[in-house]
């Protein structure tokens, strides 16, 4: 006889007294949201289109937490109160429409873990610099002895750590994909460090609907809030006065003075969130550089003097930061040739900030998955700077049209080794090889990390 207390859906068993989450896509951050919704006492089902990775199914057989994988079952999922959607899951999907049509609340796993948690949450966005941003912010937080975790798309997820730990702070590195299932969340610190134009295949090809998406990094807040943005980037410049924005504004620039932000005082980052109190640091001094990280710097210092953090404090950290890999990474200096790592560079605006950190001649390795890209952006620079192209990827058609009348050398290859081999014989003593490919790599690498470890390897194998 069946328990009065449950019932059954597609043969599996559920508590009549607990609402139903289901949770699409069982990555980190599915799972995660997974192991809290457990603890806060919904019925838990996660379901998967694709395969679950093993340490991911042991993790949720452990806790007795329904799954499936390579399906999605609709006797049960449309029947959920409310579904905790992954990032990578497109709208178009057919069981996403199905649950649009039953107007089913879908939620990002950040929206769910913020109604579970009181700590301050440092909420960063952008089109580029997110990851180094968010990584430089911690950094600084957990040099000053704060209790502070790291999560959004770095790590374990935030709704495991809110789950399992008990920070006051949390940095969290936002995509745009994560902004368009937040509604209520509210972030104490927001941080928009640019937009320009990337995955526009998942808003129908408008510009409009990805600046939309990443202004909801601001949304909810009110004037005990903070946003900081940039204050040079056309977009947002835009779009800014458009917005209802009840925060306190705090721009960052390289280009001009501003009253309570940062900004680039001759040779000197300046923050003067805080009066009486400016911070002031040489640029030489800071650990990430070129322009854009100048940005980055300046984001996560206005973030920390809000949080009080002392002076030396945020000068030590900005100072000792160490990025993440394939980002900028200096990998060797062989024969006075340096040889840059910039394997994360997917987009032309990352390639245009790299070609800009450089004030020596260039041997630029480029190509892979073009997402439409306009290359006309890093023309000036390319003509400027680079000497030689080395086109590391399966179609190099785009790459040759877009600067063929500029550049004398264009050569293709398709294994890094290659690459780094033909690039070492192009450049001269004093010369850079960057590799900086504007694309993504899936059409020779299985991701970018996989293709800048294969470069770094084939310089140390020269
Ligand atoms: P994201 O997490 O947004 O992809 P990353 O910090 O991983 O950003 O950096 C990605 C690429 O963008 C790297 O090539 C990096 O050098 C470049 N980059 C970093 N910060 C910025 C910025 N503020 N503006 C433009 N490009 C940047």
């Amino acid at each position: 006889m069946q328990n009065p207390n449950t019932y059954t859906l597609s043969g599996l068993v559920f508590d009549t007294d607990k609402p139903l989450l289901c949770i699409l896509g069982a990555g980190e951050s599915g799972v995660g949201a997974a192991v809290l919704g457990q603890k806060q006492g919904f019925n838990v089902f996660v379901s998967d289109f694709g395969a679950i990775k093993e340490n991911y199914k042991t993790e949720l057989q452990n806790l007795n937490i329904y799954f499936e994988e390579n399906q999605h079952t609709e006797a049960i999922i449309l029947n959920a109160v409310e579904v905790v959607k992954s990032p990578g899951i497109p709208d178009k999907v057919e069981i996403i429409q199905k649950l649009l049509a039953k107007n089913t609340p879908i939620i990002s796993e950040i929206e769910f873990a913020g109604r579970y948690t009181k700590a301050q949450t440092i909420c960063i966005t952008g089109s580029n610099g997110k990851t180094t941003t968010t990584l430089l912010t911690y950094h600084i937080l957990k040099n000053a002895g704060l209790n502070v975790g790291l999560a959004g798309n770095i790590g374990y997820s935030f709704a495991r750590q809110v789950a399992n730990q008990n920070f006051d702070f949390y940095v969290l590195e936002i995509s745009s994909f994560m902004l368009d299932n937040m509604f209520a969340f509210r972030a104490d610190i927001a941080v928009l460090l640019n937009i320009t134009p990337d995955h526009l295949d998942r808003y129908d090809y408008k510009m409009q609907n990805y600046v939309n998406s990443k202004f909801r990094i601001a949304q909810n807040q009110t004037a005990a809030n903070h946003f900081i943005y940039c204050d040079d980037d056309a977009e947002i410049l835009k779009e800014i006065n458009n917005k209802i924005i009840n925060a306190q504004k705090h721009p960052i620039s390289i280009l001009h003075p501003i009253k309570s932000g940062a900004f680039l005082n001759n040779n000197t980052m300046q923050i003067n969130t805080n009066a009486n109190d400016t911070f002031e640091m040489t640029v030489n001094d800071l650990a990430l550089q070129g322009k854009h990280n100048l940005y980055n710097s300046m984001a996560s210092g206005i973030a920390a003097k809000i949080l009080d953090i002392r002076n030396p404090k945020i000068r030590e950290s900005l100072s000792n930061f160490k990025n993440a890999d394939h980002r900028l990474e200096f990998v060797a200096k062989i024969g006075d040739v340096t040889f840059i790592n910039d394997s994360k560079a997917t987009n032309v605006n990352s390639t245009w900030y790299a070609l800009d950190s450089y004030q020596t001649d260039i041997v630029l390795i480029m190509g892979g998955v073009d997402k439409g890209n306009n290359y006309n952006e890093i023309r000036e620079l390319v003509k400027q700077k680079v000497k030689a192209i080395v086109c590391l990827g399966k179609n190099t058609r785009a790459i040759h049209d877009a600067f063929e009348d500029i550049v004398e050398v264009i050569v293709n290859t398709t294994t890094a080794q290659d690459a780094v081999e033909v690039a070492n014989h192009l450049a001269t003593r004093g010369d850079t090889v960057l590799l900086s490919p504007a694309c993504a790599s899936f059409d020779l690498f299985s991701s970018y990390e996989d293709r800048g470890n294969q470069f770094k390897q084939a310089v140390m194998q020269l």
